[in-house]
């Protein structure tokens, strides 16, 4: 449908819609018909297709077959236990993979973006994917437009549709239907496209498509990331398949080793297939999501929420937190501590003599009342206002007296707002009140005033080294309203009235969060639009500044050095001071540029490219626009800079349980591919039966390596320098103790088998069994801590690992001592003493990490 075509009168008649929008009932009713406005996930998988995909594997279609096989020619019940084994297995791996898709949706609820829509004549909020079309949504600068809209009232928009167009420039929008023709997208000049955003302005529009309907939809898997696959999953997809041909290529030859030896062709077959199938990790990708995914959970718990996966995972590498001052670092709660009248020579007509500033104070904001008598409005403003009308100012009079004509908005670039007002009581006259940053306001002075900027500023420096925000306020009168409106005519010729100086406390757990940081290595660093010496003041009450060598710089000085030079000094420097959003973006760059992995925070819609090209892009919950929530990895729910570093712990800690329970998993596969491996060549039969390592790995592995996920953090982890991002896993050590490890398994089960054969006790095939089961179960409680001996972190500090434990145990205690199973698992009771010495044995592996990490803590 052309919708760009078609005047107003045509759509509203087409989608049955008025200004004051759809009523509840034909909503309902429409959702019902058209389904959400959702871009639906190409890539998701059906539950069937999880199912079959656990059974694909090649290796298991081929086991699957051989047991088929040797159960024709040979014992059935075999071929039975295999295949339940192997069922059980599918089932665990289904549950596994549903979990972590569940877990991913819910994640992904948590973030959904919300539209605001007139509904019956009254503004309301709904779930952006609830719109339907002829819905007539609210926009306004910061939104992302939810669905494919035509505009019918438009005040300045504009709207970036790079996202669809990958056109940089804004676009201006307007309610004009288009003459017949051919237009590209970017030229519908009345239209809004869902997922472009508005960066100026605000506009009605009705809904005219949704989801997949609308031009995003259609374009939707062109344009689906693969935003859920995290590097470590990548990098451990790719070391999987390279370790499956080296597993491989071992149980090749496992398999001619055992035969030549004179075991049976079919036992040799299944016995390495099995081995094959449960040493090769095929599992752990889908295992880091669900640990990435829980832990996800918990960060939100935490008040940080995860939209991008890969986040939780890298957090633990962040170097450098660069962030935003107002409201992050401090508290956002302004008050006015001290204000400066100048003793202007300049008559003034508009205000009495000595409350000029107060006026200028009261008429020049965009605050209003809320219902409970509460100042509503950017928390500068409010307290400027609050001071005001404590003392005695009548707003309504004041309203009366200058009403408001026209005004210049805001922006953190100006770093200035004026304000225009027809004075009533004097011949048509027009008042500009201008207030903002100082060092702006300079600028704009008339030049009677120019030669007394060195005093002013002497007065202005003291106040911002006490740590306040300086605001100045200058006025001058007009005799008509312009007709072109813009800073450069308006702003011009002002006379400085006053300056107010407020605070902004520092958040309390903001300083403890700082100190926290810079023992974990990480540097924190401030950014903000204010005074250089007001930031330097807070910086130094918080602790980012704490040496001679830790620098300052301002916007200008920074535009002023060439990238080279900037480089150079990026590592020093923790506040800039008087930046644009726009340089934060060089800001990361020059860090990146020295192998730093830096989060950045930002709020705004002009902060989006950086928290894009940060490694971590954080935005906030409370104060931030929905552009910058779309651009970022993680939202901060409360706004504060503690919560950053809560994330980063947690992600520190998810990172080290991912990687414990990685080597649990390879260690104990190391152990089963030695044992199987070493024996023939001490003239001992294989071990074990292909069903005791399907068990092994099924069960012994299983619940004690999910339990690992629980783990609390170790003691050092905020002690230690953080994980370079692109080192290997497998370096550290983790390589070497699996192969040591794996190694010394081996040697303990096959000892164990040896012994028991040498004393010819017909028991030796369960008991190395068990050895080989419970070794495994010591290695899973000493590696809980990297580092710290298990006497030190306690036994008992992982509940779920001891419930894992207990009931693992049970499980081997109960295919060892009940009939039923001795039949199935082929095994038989131990006697007390066998029981004893199995356990004395298989403690070998516990105590050889023991002493190897107390090894190493003595050598640091
Ligand atoms: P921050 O990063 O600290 O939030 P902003 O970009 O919001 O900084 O503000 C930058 C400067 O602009 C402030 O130091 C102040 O001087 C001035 N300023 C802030 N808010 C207003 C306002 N509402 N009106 C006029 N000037 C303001
Ligand atoms: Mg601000």
């Amino acid at each position: 449908m052309n919708w760009h075509l078609l005047p107003l009168s045509e759509i509203t008649h087409l989608l049955q819609t008025t200004p004051r929008g759809l009523d509840e009932v034909t909503s309902k009713e429409l959702l019902r018909e058209n389904g959400k406005n959702e871009i639906e996930d190409t890539k998701k998988k059906s539950i069937v297709k999880m199912m079959l995909s656990q059974l694909s594997d090649f290796m298991i279609l081929i086991l699957i077959a051989a047991a088929i096989i040797s159960g024709i020619i040979g014992d059935l019940t075999d071929t039975i236990i295999i295949l339940a084994i192997i069922i059980i297995n599918a089932i665990v791996g289904f549950i596994q993979e549903y979990r972590a898709e569940k877990a991913m949706q819910a994640l992904k609820k948590m973030v959904a973006n919300h539209a605001r829509i007139i509904s019956e004549g009254k503004m309301i909020t709904i779930p952006a994917s609830d719109l339907v079309p002829g819905d007539v949504v609210v926009l306004e600068a910061g939104n992302v437009i939810p669905a494919d809209i035509r505009f019918f009232e438009t005040h300045q928009i504009k709207v970036d549709e790079s996202a669809l167009t990958g056109e940089s420039n804004n676009v201006e929008k307007n309610t004009e239907e288009l003459p017949e023709g051919n237009y590209a997208l970017g030229d519908q000049t009345n239209m809004g496209y869902k997922g472009t955003s508005i960066t100026n302005g605000r506009a009605l529009g009705y809904v005219v498509a949704i989801g997949m309907h609308t031009e995003l939809g259609h374009i939707a898997k062109m344009i689906q990331t693969d935003e859920t696959t995290t590097p470590l999953q990548k990098r451990l997809a790719a070391f999987g398949k390279r370790l499956s041909i080296v597993i491989l290529i071992i149980c090749t030859v496992i398999f001619f080793i055992g035969w030549l030896r004179g075991e049976s062709a079919m036992t040799m077959l299944i016995t390495s297939i099995s081995l094959a199938v449960a040493a090769i990790p095929e599992a752990l990708p889908a295992l880091v999501t669900i640990a990435l995914a829980f832990g996800a959970k918990k960060l939100a718990k935490n008040n940080a929420l995860i939209r991008k996966l890969p986040a939780v995972e890298t957090l633990g590498s962040v170097t450098y937190i660069c962030s935003d001052k107002t409201g992050t670092l401090t508290l956002n709660k302004m008050t006015v501590q001290e204000i400066f009248e100048t003793s202007d020579t300049k008559h003034n007509d508009a205000f009495e003599e000595k409350n000029r500033l107060l006026h200028a104070i009261a008429l020049n904001n965009d605050v209003s009342k809320g219902e409970n008598g509460k100042w509503l409005g950017d928390s500068t403003e409010v307290a400027l206002v609050q001071y005001a009308f404590d003392k005695n100012l009548n707003r309504a009079d004041l309203e009366i007296a200058f009403p408001r004509i026209a005004e210049l908005p805001f922006n953190s670039k100006r770093k200035c707002m004026t304000t225009l007002h027809q004075i009533q009581n004097a011949d048509d006259e027009i008042l500009v009140i201008t207030k903002g940053a100082v060092d702006v306001l300079f600028h704009k002075l008339n030049a009677e005033q120019q030669s007394l900027i060195p005093e002013l500023e002497r007065k202005v420096n003291e106040m911002a080294e006490k740590g306040y925000r300086v605001l100045g306020y200058a006025m001058k009168t007009l005799s008509s309203l312009p007709e072109n409106l813009n800073p450069e005519t308006i702003e011009t010729e002002l006379t400085l009235i006053g300056f107010v100086g407020m605070i902004d406390p520092p958040r309390e757990e903001a300083k403890q969060a700082v100190s926290e940081c810079k023992e974990a290595g990480i540097i924190p660093v401030m950014i903000t639009g204010d005074h250089k010496l007001t930031a330097k003041a807070i910086a130094e009450k918080l602790g980012i500044i704490s040496s001679e060598e830790d620098l300052v710089l301002t916007g200008s000085e920074l535009y002023a050095l060439t990238q080279i030079e900037f480089v150079k000094i990026v590592e020093n420097v923790r506040v800039y001071a008087r930046v644009n959003p726009e340089q934060k973006l060089r800001i990361i760059n020059a860090l990146q540029s020295k192998n730093n992995f830096v989060a950045m925070t930002g709020d705004g819609v002009n902060d989006a490219p950086a928290l894009k090209n940060a490694d971590i892009g954080i935005a906030m919950g409370i104060n931030g626009t929905e552009v910058s929530k779309e651009a970022s990895h993680l939202i901060l729910l409360d706004d504060n800079f503690a919560t950053i570093v809560v994330a980063v712990k947690h992600g520190r800690k998810i990172f080290d349980n991912i990687l414990k329970f990685i080597k649990y998993i390879m260690t104990g596969n190391s152990g089963e591919i030695w044992a199987i491996f070493l024996a023939p060549f001490f003239g001992l039969p294989i071990p074990l039966l292909a069903i005791h390592i399907l068990w092994i790995n099924l069960v012994t592995d299983g619940l004690p390596g999910l339990a690992l996920a629980s783990e609390p953090s170790e003691i050092n982890i905020m002690k230690r320098p953080p994980r370079n991002p692109i080192e290997s896993i497998f370096s550290n050590g983790m390589a070497v103790h699996i192969l040591w490890v794996g190694f010394l398994m081996g040697v303990v089960t096959i000892g164990m088998q040896a012994y028991a054969i040498h004393v010819a006790n017909s028991h030796w095939q369960t008991m190395a069994f068990t050895v080989l089961c419970f070794s495994q179960l010591g290695h899973v409680m000493v590696i809980r801590s990297g580092q710290d001996s298990i006497f030190k972190i306690g036994f008992f500090s992982n509940k779920p690992m001891i419930g894992a434990l207990l009931i693992t145990v049970s499980l081997q205690l109960m295919i060892v001592y009940t009939p039923f199973f001795n039949d199935i698992f082929k095994t038989q009771p131990l006697t007390l003493y066998e029981l004893l010495i199995t356990l004395a044995v298989s403690s070998v592996v516990f105590w050889a990490v023991e002493i190897e990490k107390w090894i190493k803590n003595r050598n640091k």
